[in-house]
C-alpha cells in the first residue's frame, strides 16, 4: 500500500468527527498529515499519537460562518480562503488525496484539491437537513460531493440518504460505520460521588439539538434519578450551555463540561442516555454505552435505529419526549435485570458491528479505491 493521505478538519477541539478522524490518521500515520483549520487539544491528540499535524489557522470571517448562517456571510468569507489555500498548496501537493471530515474542512480540501490536482475523499458525517443546515449550505454540499469528489463515506445509512435526498448522487457513495476500540472501554470506572440513586450519563456537547434539556425534564419526571451530564459548547451554543447551567437541578444533575475521560466516566454511570432533538447522524456515544455494557436510552432519529434495536440492545424513545424518556429511565432502575440484559446484548452487539477494524478496513478500502 502507499499513496499519501492528507486529513483536513475545521475543528480544534473533540467532537464525534474528530474522535473519529484520530483513530483513522493513527493508523494511517507512516503515511498522512492532517490539516487543522484551527488549533486545540485535537492537535494534541494526533501528535501524542504519532501523527504530524499542520495548523492553517482560518480568518475570522471563516469561522464565523456557521450552520444556520446567510448566504451572504458565505459568499464574503470566500475571500478569505485564498490565503489559507495559497498557504497549503504545497502540502497538498506532497501528498496523493485528500480527505476533507468536516463541512468547512471539505471547502478547503475542495479548493485545495482542484489548485493542487488531487482527488477529494469526503467523509460526511453530518444528516443533510434543513434541521442542521441553512439550505445553500445543503446546495453546496450536494454540488461539492458530486462535481469535486470522487468518494463520500457516510457514516450510516441515514447519513447517505440525506446526501442523496439532497441531490448527491449515490454511485460515489459508500457507508462505513463508525467503529470504537472496545478495549478503551476496560477503564476503570471514574469516581463519582454516589449516595445509591440510579446514576445516568449524557455525553456529547451542549448544543440546542444535542438535547440535554429533555433529560433535565424526564429528571424531574422520574424520582430517584441522578445524572452526570458530560461535554461543553464546542461551536459557539454558550447561550445554551448558559441555559443548561440555569435549569440544572444540582442536587441531581452535575455537569462536568468537557471531560477528556469520558470513558471512564460512562463506566461510572447505571444507563447512558442520548437525547438529540433533531436527527442524529450516527451517535458515537450510543454505541460508547453499549461497548461499556451499559443499557442504553436512546432517541429514535437518524442512524440511532442502525445501532440499537428497542428493547434487544436498548430502549428507543421518540427524540425529545421527555415522558416517554422518562418512563424509560424508570423501568431501567427498577429491573437489574432489564439493565444486565440489554447492557450485555447492546455490548455484544456494538462489538460485532461497530468494531474499529471495521471501519479501519472500511476507510481503507475506499482510500485504496481512489488511489487507484
Ligand atoms: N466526548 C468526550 N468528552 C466529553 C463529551 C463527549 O470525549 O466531555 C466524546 C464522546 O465520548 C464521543 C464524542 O465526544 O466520542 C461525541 O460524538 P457523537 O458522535 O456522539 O457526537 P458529535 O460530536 O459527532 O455530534
Amino acid at each position: 500500500m502507499s499513496g499519501k493521505i492528507l486529513f483536513v478538519d475545521q475543528s480544534g477541539g473533540m467532537g464525534g468527527a474528530e474522535m473519529g478522524l484520530q483513530d483513522i490518521a493513527a493508523h494511517f500515520r507512516a503515511r498522512c498529515s492532517v490539516l487543522l483549520l484551527s488549533d486545540g487539544i485535537f492537535r494534541e491528540r494526533l501528535e501524542a499519537r504519532g501523527v504530524s499535524v499542520r495548523v492553517l489557522e482560518m480568518p475570522a470571517a471563516v469561522r464565523g460562518v456557521a450552520r444556520e448562517g446567510k448566504f451572504s456571510a458565505g459568499m464574503s468569507a470566500l475571500p478569505g480562503l485564498l490565503r489559507p489555500v495559497a498557504r497549503g498548496y504545497s502540502l497538498a501537493r506532497a501528498h496523493d488525496v485528500l480527505y476533507a471530515n468536516t463541512q468547512k474542512a471539505l471547502v478547503v480540501a475542495c479548493l485545495l484539491g482542484a489548485a493542487a490536482r488531487r482527488p477529494v475523499i469526503w467523509h460526511l458525517r453530518d444528516i443533510l437537513s434543513l434541521e442542521h443546515f441553512q439550505s445553500w449550505l445543503i446546495a453546496l454540499a450536494a454540488f461539492l460531493g458530486n462535481r469535486a469528489c470522487a468518494r463520500v463515506i457516510a457514516n450510516s445509512r441515514a447519513t447517505a440518504g440525506s446526501f442523496v435526498r439532497a441531490g448527491g448522487w449515490p454511485d460515489r457513495l459508500r457507508v462505513v460505520y463508525n467503529g470504537i476500540d472496545a478495549s478503551e472501554f476496560e477503564v476503570a470506572p471514574a469516581e463519582i460521588a454516589r449516595d445509591g440513586k440510579f446514576l445516568v450519563g449524557l455525553f456529547g456537547r451542549l448544543a440546542p439539538w444535542k438535547g440535554q434539556h429533555v433529560l433535565l425534564e424526564a429528571l424531574a419526571l422520574a424520582p430517584d434519578v441522578d445524572a452526570i451530564v458530560v461535554g461543553d459548547a464546542l461551536f459557539g451554543e454558550d447561550a445554551y450551555a448558559a441555559k443548561i447551567r440555569r435549569l440544572a437541578d444540582q442536587s441531581r444533575v452535575r455537569l462536568l463540561g468537557f471531560r477528556p475521560d469520558a470513558y471512564a466516566l460512562v463506566r461510572a454511570c447505571d444507563a447512558i442516555v442520548h437525547t438529540s432533538v433533531a436527527p442524529e447522524p450516527f451517535g458515537r456515544v450510543v454505541v460508547e454505552g453499549m461497548l461499556a455494557g451499559r443499557p442504553v436510552v436512546a432517541a429514535a432519529a437518524g442512524g440511532v435505529p442502525e445501532i440499537v434495536e428497542d428493547g434487544v440492545s436498548g430502549l428507543l424513545v421518540p427524540p425529545g419526549d421527555a415522558a416517554a424518556l422518562a418512563a424509560a429511565l424508570g423501568r431501567l432502575r427498577d429491573d437489574p435485570a432489564l439493565c444486565k440484559r440489554l447492557g450485555e446484548a447492546g455490548r455484544r452487539h456494538a462489538m460485532a458491528h461497530f468494531s474499529l477494524r471495521a471501519m479501519l478496513a472500511g476507510v481503507e478500502s475506499v482510500v485504496e479505491e481512489v488511489l487507484r
